[in-house]
């Protein structure tokens, strides 16, 4: 059995004013063919496609596996170039007996809505319609039918935080094998659900998504599905196939098809118990004068999160830190990616004061720079290894990075955007989460991971920026209607019988 394996996995936000490119890829996880299994030691899908090879003795053809943080949409040629990469790989061998796929599922083009939908069609004009597919998909994937079509098997992330990639590969994996001995022939069942939901409150461990999780599980063990996926997609995108869904992958198409549908009305029935609390920067830092409390209090500013798209350079909540004074009475960790603030700080050198102006080279419609004056308390090549932060084992690239002390308050300033959700990336510059009064990362939920260890002070802030959690302030255009939170119609009868109630 041969089976060529591959992945190329980035998260698109269409608000975000960042454009993607090939340097995004090759500055965090960009390996081509068998430079792929040298690096298995992180715990990514491509760990779980070789744990589950080895054990069933099966040999992996590596094409392309590719990781980049989430951004903006991707440049058409930067896309062109991936797939060239992909294709020169699949090229080496005339015929394979199937494919293994990680992507995200929510990445979108300059000029394509679904470019991962695009990666599958390019995979299926190469191998040909008779070769099984399997893909893995994040479970903020917005699904398309023109993905399903594609596919023989499909299987996203079961929790959130995300701590089962190389899980979710090892069960791709075994589903594709037993395909290609043909011990099954599954078919794969997609139900949209016309809602987005913050990410915020996208967790597996409890709340709604935990209660759908018990259903999805409870029609495996019964035998309806081999493989059911729940997507809570990621609210970002302001696209036409936009949506949360349900996929079963199962042998009787009938069955799959009632499932995938009895999963969707059940996720349309908790929308409204997705909903999150946001705090305004003035109410956290009145929290933060509570004598009792234990532990350093988290906020997040998701509205900014680079996991989620968003350039992480708002200045927002400096700002107003500094506007309250709580840099003279609390020690703050913040971090801020701005390349020229970075590179400043970086040649002025450690122990230098520094007058620096920061935030929003990038999101332009979403603030102006401040003027800051500190000391530099640190500088550093911006390198870092995740714990459980994101995926474990994989190395973050911050470029040139520095910390900035303006008070009791440290600024983390970096050249490029990373994953902020992992103590990890703090401590790398020598700064303590545990030991702060306050700890801003910019994250809707995978912090949650690490933080919810260190402390139970977890709040999530009322921000702008283009991953807010605040939907209804985004300006969706292209969207389908009705889509809650914008329209609360009843969901399952036809589209013309909704009524709009918005
Ligand atoms: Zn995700």
């Amino acid at each position: 059995m041969k089976i060529a394996v591959g992945g190329l996995i980035q998260e698109s936000n269409t608000f975000s004013e960042a454009i993607s490119t090939l340097d995004d890829f090759k500055r965090y996880f960009y390996r081509i063919g068998d430079q792929m299994e040298e690096t298995l030691q992180a715990e990514n899908e491509l760990a779980g496609f070789y744990r589950a090879a080895r054990e069933q003795e099966v040999t992996l053809i590596p094409t392309i596996f590719a990781h980049a943080v989430s951004s903006g949409k991707i440049g058409r040629r930067m896309l062109d170039e991936l797939k060239a990469v992909l294709f020169e790989q699949l090229d080496r061998y005339s015929s394979y007996d199937g494919v293994l796929f990680a992507l995200h599922g929510a990445w979108v083009a300059e000029d394509c809505d679904d470019a991962d939908g695009e990666i599958l069609s390019a995979i299926r004009e190469k191998v040909g319609r008779s070769v099984p597919v399997v893909i893995t998909l994040d479970s903020h994937a917005n699904v398309t039918q023109s993905m399903v079509d594609q596919v023989d098997g499909l299987i996203g992330y079961r929790t959130f935080p995300h701590t089962d990639y190389a899980e979710t590969g090892y069960r791709a994996a075994k589903l594709l094998f037993s395909i290609v001995r043909g011990e099954i022939q599954p078919s794969v069942r997609l139900k949209k659900v016309p809602m987005i939901v913050p990410a915020e409150n996208h967790q597996t461990y409890r709340g709604p998504m935990a209660e759908l999780w018990a259903e999805a599980r409870q029609g495996e063990e019964c035998g309806v599905s081999l493989a059911t996926s729940l997507f809570a997609v990621q609210p970002w995108l302001d696209i036409a196939e936009m949506g949360c869904s349900a996929v079963v992958v199962g042998t009787d198409p009938n069955l799959a098809e009632e499932e995938a549908d009895r999963l969707a009305a059940m996720m349309w029935s908790k929308r409204r118990q997705f909903e999150v609390a946001l705090y305004t920067v003035p109410a956290i830092v009145e929290l933060l004068a509570d004598p009792q409390a234990k532990g350093p209090l988290v906020a997040s500013d998701s509205a900014d999160s680079p996991g989620a798209g968003s350039p992480g350079d708002s200045n927002f909540v400096l700002r107003e830190l500094l506007a309250l004074g709580a840099e003279r009475r609390y020690d703050c960790l913040l971090s801020m990616v701005d390349g020229p603030a970075a590179r400043k700080a970086v040649s002025a050198g450690a122990g230098r004061a520094v007058k620096l102006r920061v935030g929003h080279t990038i999101s332009t419609s979403v603030g102006s720079a401040i003027d800051v004056e500190g000391v530099v308390a640190h500088v550093g090549n911006g390198a870092f290894r995740f714990g459980g932060g994101t995926v474990a084992g994989l190395v973050a690239n911050m470029g040139q990075c520095a910390v900035v002390q303006i008070g009791r308050l440290s600024l983390l300033l970096m050249e490029n955007p990373t994953f902020t959700g992992d103590p990890a990336m703090y401590r790398s510059v020598g700064l303590e989460p545990a030991e702060a009064n306050f700890v801003l990362v910019k994250s809707a939920n995978q912090f949650r991971a690490e933080y919810e260890r260190l402390t139970d002070r977890i709040y999530i802030l009322d921000t702008p920026g283009a991953s807010t959690a605040n939907l209804t302030r985004l300006p969706f255009r292209n969207i389908p209607r009705p889509m809650y939170p914008f329209d609360d119609s009843a969901f399952g009868k036809p589209a013309a019988s909704w009524e709009s109630t918005s």
